[in-house]
């Protein structure tokens, strides 16, 4: 047996999950080696190419405030910028970005390239290596060995991926990639449950074919954002993207080709993604709609190629251009590349704890795709917390578990590892509870701190980050600090303000808490300092939110004890009489960490929660639990 090499840690794939998954245990000082089929398609973007939106712009601001890569990644490769949602209250409001697919590849790249400790090569792993219990290294598909402590599957949609077009089915990854066909049996082999998805792209489009005078054209914001809380970019060349719709003809062409449709001949086995569906499901489960819209979307400055977003199809080639051509500005479309669905297996994550390492397998951690996510941001997300626990897992320290009280992250990591998924999980923000406090604007004073403590946050970051919670700090004392008293003079501002006039003495915070005062016109009227952007609205949000914001921190209280009420990992559930059968097959399943994660697991009931309860506080009583 040839050993090629030895690290610490084992990446296998360079999708957007392996690339944080291999950045973040180098930065912490492990020896990496991160390994993809193809060096050309590293944080390759096989759908759309945009980052961020709703729930997915809050994971990459806090994969930034953690450490990670892709918020700065988009930043410099971004064509455009837009900050959604801004109609309504900050809890939404989210960062979306279109990306340009080939600079974003070659930028990260480019960071992955020269980052120490971190080897990338291009190989195929076949088999994961198991020694006395606990990962030893992985097997090339050309016989070598590579010997580590820790493996990371990051293996996306390549998984005895199978592509279909109508008719047409054949092995293979996205953008006519090679499939990864021999991993599955090696993880199936080590006993690890596995599940079949699906999921879908529209066809690339050449600009040049398309008339934009019979589109509407969706620019991007004049004020210039940075997902990064470490980009300073002031200006930025944007490029629109073009709003159009199907109609009445495109959906009976679609009808009456149903018959040749892979979803529903039964030649797409895998499940697919509920909130990203094909065109062809769209038109059946929605039938009454008379127009769905289509954003033509570029995919970069470089490249003709369009991408038609909402358009996501497996139906034969003929029957895409049929129904391409009966849409606005689409009448003389080229197609240049096919939609296309793409079946794949992925690991079932319940078998995971929340620090992603499986739980019978020390040392094999999953991300991404692979645990059955999808979206860029999802996977980004993961492999920043596999890559953070590897490393965390080599020193010897506490692993990094994010609750749903610190981060978007900590939700979508409980979702999978507490409840499982039986289609692609997309995040959103109806799935966190705690959403107020979950913003996208503070993710740096939730998880920076954290992200220092773990050594991934640098010197940097760290200074920028403490100087704008210091300055938070100070100007929120200073408003409280700051009394205003009604004399004629303060009566005077406060009306020039637009403001009423005080009845009783009071101060700059509760001025602040006035719906039509803001920190600008506080500035003008009164000695009060003015702010960087990021700093005043952070005490903006502070000062009118006050009351919601401690009402959920109270509802985080509550949530927390139960959470702080740990179980046994050995404990067998089935000897616990009163539990349900349910409930007692789904937490010997699950084995939840504590009492909070086992009253999220499905099947499992209050009534099983209070016996739980008892049971702890009886192992308590008889000294046998802290
Ligand atoms: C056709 C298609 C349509 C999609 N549509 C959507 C959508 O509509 N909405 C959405 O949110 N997301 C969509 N996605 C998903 C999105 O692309 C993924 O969520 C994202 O790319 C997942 O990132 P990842 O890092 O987990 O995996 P990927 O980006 O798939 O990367 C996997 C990596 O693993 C490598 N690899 C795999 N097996 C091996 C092996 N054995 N040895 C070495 N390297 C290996 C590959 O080379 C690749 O580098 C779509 C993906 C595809 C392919």
């Amino acid at each position: 047996m040839f050993i090629a090499g030895t690290y610490d840690v084992i990446v296998v794939g360079a999708g957007h999950a392996g690339c944080e998954a291999a950045l973040a245990p180098a930065r912490m000082g492990a020896k990496t080696l991160l390994t993809t089929l193809n060096m050309d398609n590293i944080a390759l973007m096989p759908c759309n190419p945009a980052v961020g939106g709703p729930a997915k712009g809050h994971l990459v601001r806090e994969i930034d405030a953690l450490g990670g890569e892709m918020g700065i990644n988009t930043d410099q490769t971004c064509i455009q910028m837009r900050m959604l949602n801004t109609g309504k209250g900050p809890a939404v409001h989210a960062l979306r970005a279109q990306a340009d697919k080939h600079l974003y590849q070659t930028v990260m790249k480019e960071t992955l390239e020269h980052q120490e400790n971190l080897d990338v090569k291009q190989l195929l792993i076949e088999k994961i290596l198991i020694e006395n219990g606990r990962v030893a290294g992985v097997q090339i598909e050309t016989g070598e060995v590579y010997q580590c402590q820790c493996v990371i599957l990051a293996t996306g949609t390549y998984l005895r991926g199978k592509i279909i077009i109508g008719e047409v089915v054949y092995s293979g990854g996205p953008n006519g990639q090679r499939a990864a066909m021999n991993l599955t049996a090696s993880l199936v082999d080590l006993g690890i449950r596995l599940m079949r998805f699906k999921t879908g792209t529209p066809a690339r489009v050449d600009r040049r074919s398309l008339d934009f005078s019979k589109m509407i054209i969706q620019p991007g914001d004049e004020t210039v954002h940075n997902f990064s809380f470490m980009s300073d970019i002031k200006t930025r060349v944007q490029e629109p993207c073009w709003l159009t719709y199907t109609n009445e003809e495109t959906h009976n062409i679609i009808r009456a080709n149903l018959h040749r449709a892979p979803m529903y001949t039964g030649l797409i086995e895998g499940t697919g993604p509920r909130y990203c569906p094909s065109i062809e499901t769209k038109i059946v489960r929605f039938a009454e709609k008379q127009a769905h819209q289509l954003f033509i979307e570029p995919e970069g400055l470089h490249t003709n190629e369009m991408y038609v977003q909402g358009m996501s199809t497996s139906l034969p080639i003929d029957v895409q251009y049929e129904f391409l051509r009966t849409i606005a500005g689409m009448e003389n479309v080229k197609i240049m590349r096919p939609g296309y669905a793409i079946e794949y297996d992925c690991v079932d994550p319940t078998q995971l704890r929340p620090t992603l390492e499986f739980k019978d397998i020390p040392g094999l951690f999953s991300a991404g795709q692979a645990n059955g996510t999808s979206g860029y941001e999802e996977a980004a997300a993961q492999g920043l917390v596999a890559g953070i626990n590897a490393a965390l897992c080599i020193q010897g320290k506490e692993p990094l578990v994010l609750s749903r009280s610190d981060a978007y992250i900590g939700v979508l990591i409980d979702d999978l590892v507490t409840k499982g998924t039986n289609e692609p999980y997309r995040i959103m923000t109806s799935r966190a509870e705690y959403r107020l406090i979950l913003r996208q604007d503070n993710a740096d004073l939730r998880l920076t701190e954290k992200g220092r403590q773990i050594g991934l946050v640098q010197d940097e970051r760290y200074a920028r980050f403490s100087k704008k919670r210091d300055a938070i700090k100070e100007i929120l004392t200073l408003l409280k600090e700051t009394p205003i008293t009604p004399v004629p003079e303060i009566q005077a501002r406060l009306i020039k303000m637009g403001t009423t006039e005080l009845r009783t003495g009071s101060n700059l915070y509760d001025l602040l808490r006035r719906t039509e005062v803001n920190y600008d016109s506080l500035c003008e009227h009164f000695h009060v300092p003015e702010l960087p952007s990021g700093v005043k609205e952070q005490v903006e949000i502070a000062v009118k939110y006050q009351g919601y914001i401690q009402k959920q921190f109270e509802q985080v209280a509550k949530a927390l004890r139960l959470e702080a009420k740990k179980l046994p990992d050995k404990l067998d559930y089935e000897m616990l009489s009163g539990l349900s059968q349910e409930a007692q097959q789904k937490l010997n399943e699950i084995k939840p960490l504590s009492v909070g994660q086992a009253s999220r697991i499905s099947g499992v009931s209050p009534a099983d929660i209070s016996i739980l309860m008892v049971y702890l506080e009886q192992q308590r009583r008889r000294g046998e639990l802290e």
